[in-house]
């Protein structure tokens, strides 16, 4: 075990505080990228007392392998628009940011009032801008986890903590 259940939910308590601080009054979008972010988005939009809609966005990595295939694939677009809307972008991890980098440009061309990038796990190693961050949960060691929703080959989503396991090639 890399995070134990007490320490997610006692960090998403504090993103939850700082992002409320953040867009209260702004009717924000949250926009949760599927699948691994589903359970974070799940807790962290039950401590926010404002109002806010939620969308799903899904984008393809790392199909049943530990490493990464250098292509995203967007899977599933959002179900409304996002023009003039304030938007905040819930990631579950980001490890090469290339994910995030298309998120970001594919988003920021349909003109949202502002966008904000919160990632539950980051893993530095890779040397991602932490500017095009910004809200993080944990930095993490450059090791394959899973649990929380994370998976590996579809399995260990439900775990309430956060696991590392070794690479099987
Ligand atoms: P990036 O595009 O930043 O390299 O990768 C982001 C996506 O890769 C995440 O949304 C996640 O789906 C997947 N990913 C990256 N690192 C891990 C990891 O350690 N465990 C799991 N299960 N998925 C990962």
């Amino acid at each position: 075990m890399l995070i134990s259940e007490d320490e997610i939910q006692r960090r998403i308590d504090e993103l939850a505080q700082e992002i409320s601080t953040d867009l209260r009054d702004k009717d924000p979008v949250i926009i949760g990228v599927l699948k691994g972010a589903f359970v974070f988005v799940a807790d962290f939009c039950r401590r926010l007392d404002f109002p806010n809609t939620i969308d799903f966005i899904r984008v393809s990595s790392y199909p049943n392998s530990v490493v990464t295939s250098g292509e995203v694939k967007l899977e599933l677009d959002l179900a409304h628009s996002v023009a003039n809307r304030h938007l905040l972008l819930l990631e579950d991890i980001i490890d090469t940011g290339l994910t995030l980098q298309y998120l970001k440009a594919s988003l920021g061309v349909r003109n949202p009032a502002s966008l904000r990038v919160c990632s539950l796990l980051h893993k530095p190693d890779n040397n991602v801008k932490l500017s095009t961050i910004d809200y993080i949960g944990f930095s993490i060691p450059n090791k394959f986890v899973v649990g929380y929703g994370l998976d590996y080959r579809g399995y260990y989503r439900n775990l309430p903590y956060i696991a590392q396991i070794e690479e099987v090639q």
